[in-house]
């Protein structure tokens, strides 16, 4: 892919004085969304009060416009998607977490755990249009490092242009004590064999009680952020996340952001920040709270106001849907998920969202957002303006003919 505009991997096509393109501020906005938009314009980070202040106001809409300023200062229309599959290695988890519908017992029918040669199968069928494989699964009782060595070396060996995207903090941690190392030695030897960057999930709510009722026995806030500093030590990058819509407060959310932006501001190994709701069905976590259109949205713009630190917002649409994700590049968010093709855990969650997605449907879902689709690798640091000639715009409405009645 060659480089079409310039870059660097600090600042991952971001131009590099954001802060001075941005527009200034509207008169109609109210009070709180003027504020946030002077500390930024100032340099300064928003505080606890203001972000809290940003999840109380009610003029939705002046939130997105700041988020999207924000986000066209830093990347003009350009929005960034690759060319992606998830595999999730297995399903069979020593946890429990309340939230999740994805995790079986080893004895559950529907149970499995892909061997070597199972994986590099399905990786083969998307070989030829992918470049990046993108594993996250459950923590399998047995799995040691000799299991993800070989994985990702057997991944390299035969299509050694892939990047391997794979590994929660907790899988991080969970492969690491069965196999009797250190989060930096493991880290060291899967980098060695292989692995490109860490997918950024489990992150939840960072708060410790709220992991204790949603998800007991995870890594606990601390430990995320310790893998993840690791992490960007040893120059892996990695993505974060924030699981919503459980039982969690705006506080949580607010200080979950600030322990983000903490880290980013020591390690600047943070590519992309993921905000995604909990998708709720009957069984699971009946106390959350659910988030609404409106709570989305909010969530994903006061993240790029918070977050200004942390380069790329991604529009998760195998959680928020494609319709959803288009409103959400107009609400702060620079990147959408990619083509997919399979993934499980969003899906066995209730996700409904297309998997055979092809690069003009991302493309599409750009450009009905007003975006300039931009196809990168897994690293930022590569960009190609995609060809648009075959992407049509939007579905417009029909022009109905009226017949006269005489
Ligand atoms: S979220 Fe991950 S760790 Fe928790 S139960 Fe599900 S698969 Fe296991």
């Amino acid at each position: 892919m060659p480089d079409t505009f310039e870059s660097t991997t600090i600042l991952s096509g971001s131009h590099e004085h954001w802060r001075n393109r941005l527009p200034p501020a509207k008169e109609s906005w109210p009070q709180s969304v003027k504020i946030a938009h002077q500390q930024i314009s100032t340099n300064q980070s928003i505080t606890v009060e203001q972000g809290l202040n940003l999840f109380d106001e009610p003029n939705l809409h002046a939130i997105g416009e700041l988020a999207h300023n924000i986000k066209t200062a830093r990347f003009d229309q350009n929005v960034f998607f690759n060319s992606n599959v998830h595999i999730n290695q297995t399903n069979i988890c020593t946890l429990a977490c309340r939230f999740c519908a994805f995790r079986r017992g080893r004895r559950a029918e529907d149970a499995y755990a892909l061997t070597i040669e199972n994986y590099l199968e399905e990786l083969d069928k998307y070989a030829q249009s992918v470049d990046e494989v993108h594993s996250v699964g459950a923590l399998h009782p047995d799995w040691d490092v000799e299991y993800y060595t070989e994985l990702f070396k057997s991944v390299k060996q035969q299509h050694p242009k892939i990047h391997i995207k794979a590994l929660t903090a907790v899988e991080v941690k969970h492969i690491a004590k069965l196999s009797k190392l250190d989060v930096r030695s493991l880290l060291n030897q899967l980098k060695k064999a292989g692995l490109g960057s860490l997918p950024g999930g489990g992150a939840e709510i960072l708060d410790d009680e709220v992991r204790e009722n949603i998800c007991k026995g995870k890594e606990t806030t601390a430990e995320y952020l310790e893998i993840h500093r690791i992490a960007h030590e040893l120059e892996i990058p990695t993505n974060c996340t924030m699981l919503f819509g459980t039982i969690e407060s705006s506080l949580h959310r607010v200080k979950h952001l600030f322990h983000l932006r903490d880290l980013q501001a020591n390690t600047n190994g943070f590519q992309c920040f993921v905000p995604y709701p909990f998708l709720p069905d009957d069984s699971r976590l009946p106390d959350a709270q659910l988030a609404t259109g409106n709570e989305i949205l909010r969530t994903i713009a006061i993240s790029r106001i918070i977050l200004d630190n942390i380069p790329h917002i991604k529009a998760y649409r195998m959680n928020i849907g494609d319709s959803l994700s288009e409103l959400a590049l107009q609400y702060g968010a620079d990147d959408v998920d990619g083509i997919v093709q399979q993934e499980q855990i969003m899906h066995l969650a209730g996700s409904n969202t297309n998997l055979q997605s092809s690069l003009a449907d991302l493309a599409k879902i750009v450009v009905n957002a007003g975006g300039i689709p931009v196809r990168r690798n897994s690293t930022y640091t590569k960009f190609e303006l995609f060809d648009t000639n075959p992407v049509t715009s939007r579905n417009l409405p029909r022009v109905r003919t009226l017949k006269v009645i005489q």
